[in-house]
């Protein structure tokens, strides 16, 4: 019971309206089918039938109109469920099995899948859409048992050709409806699909880049510079430690949140500079490593740029009439096949910490620097 409840708790989610549609389209069709079988039942003079499929018709009218008014789903599932099964298992017993009105209780299978799936968890809808469609078993075979041994309660005396034509009109119904069925599923699973996939590139991104600077973080960097190892055959690639001078005192003296501005804008310079001939990361605090592909002569021109870029912007302190200027110094090493990365990093560390020891704000890469 307690199981039952909780069900019936989650199933009873409201309609969103991009659910509608599909609702819509759903529960119109079936109204439709039985508006034609009120026609239908009405030329072959088979009042309860006819009168029957009028009831049916109202609850799809009420179905409609729950849906319109952003009914629960639970109304909508249940009453087709049962109003399938009632007018299948009705109208065999009374004009037999021949006309083909029982094919519509096989399509409640997908239907029980498909509506357990998109409102019930994981471990609910599995049973219970199991449960439906065994129940749908069930009833389609009773029909049959009953069919073969009970007389129909209305006999129809209608020629083989209409007696057919019943049965393909039937069959017709019960294909579109599965056709329906399965291509919402489908539609939705490859949704579904569509969205994980962009939810994925997003967590992706947050996980491989500085959330301050926008630039790669030390994770991906790695990556990076494994890849430059393997490919450095190939192609030859340089390293440049950067870091800010006397970063502290700018801290210190115009408060961390203009810090902040100054590292998000140095790393707007670096990542303009270095454009598509490498990668920028922010190693960590305010030290910037850049891998930049090809020789010790390009890269030094690059990091040139970048320092005489920085060295020249003015950084507008907030709410005050003044610039503040920044410099950096960078250490550049290239990479030499054999060497291991962290070789060539300790190489441009060295060179930075050799430029800051002689004056800071300059560019330097003198070899024999490793250790
Ligand atoms: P040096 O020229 O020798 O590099 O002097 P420095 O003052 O820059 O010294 P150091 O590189 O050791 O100091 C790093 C400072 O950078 C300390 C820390 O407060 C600051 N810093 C590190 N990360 C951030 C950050 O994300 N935002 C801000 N505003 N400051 C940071
Ligand atoms: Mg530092
Ligand atoms: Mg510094």
């Amino acid at each position: 019971m307690m199981k039952l409840t909780d069900w019936m708790r989650r199933a009873s989610f409201r309609i969103a309206a991009p659910e509608k549609l599909k609702y819509n389209l759903i529960v119109g069709a079936l109204a439709l089918v039985h508006s034609l079988l009120i026609i239908l039942f009405g030329v072959l003079r088979v009042l309860p039938l006819a009168l029957l499929n009028v009831c049916s018709v109202a609850v799809y009218v009420s179905c409609l109109i729950s849906i319109r008014k952003r009914g629960m789903v639970i109304y909508v599932f249940c009453a087709t469920y049962l109003e399938i099964i009632i007018h299948s298992f009705v109208v065999t017993i009374c004009i037999g099995w021949q006309f083909g009105f029982p094919q519509y209780i096989i399509a409640l299978v997908p239907f029980g899948y498909y509506m357990c799936y998109a409102f019930l968890d994981r471990k609910r809808r599995y049973v219970i859409a199991t449960w439906m469609g065994l129940g749908a078993c069930a009833v389609f075979i009773g029909c049959r048992g009953l069919s073969a041994h009970l007389e129909p309660l209305c006999a129809l005396e209608v020629p083989r050709a209409v007696e057919v034509g019943v049965y393909c009109f039937n069959a017709v119904c019960n294909f579109g409806f599965l056709f329906m069925v399965t291509a919402i599923f489908v539609v939705e699973i490859q949704s579904a699909a569509d969205r994980l996939q962009s939810q994925n590139a997003v967590l992706d991104k947050l996980a491989s880049i500085d959330p301050l600077t926008g630039l790669y973080n030390r994770r991906s960097m790695q990556l990076f510079l494994e890849q430059a190892r393997e490919a450095e055959e190939k192609e030859s690639f340089c390293l440049a430690m950067c870091d800010i001078d006397d970063f502290k005192k700018v801290n210190d003296t115009y408060g961390h949140d203009f810090g902040d501005c100054v590292l998000k804008k140095i790393a707007a310079i670096m990542e303009q500079r270095v454009g598509r001939h490498g990668y920028v990361c922010r190693w960590g605090g305010e030290e910037i490593l850049i891998l930049i592909n090809g020789g010790l002569e390009n890269a030094c021109q690059i990091a040139e740029k970048i320092r005489c870029d920085i060295g020249s912007y003015g950084f507008r302190v907030r709410n005050q009439f003044m610039y503040c200027s920044v410099t950096v110094t960078i250490g550049v090493a290239m990479h030499k096949s054999g060497d291991t990365v962290e070789a060539t990093i300790i190489h441009a560390d060295n060179n930075l910490y050799h430029g800051k020891r002689h004056g800071k704000n300059r560019v330097v890469s003198l070899e024999g620097q490793k250790s």
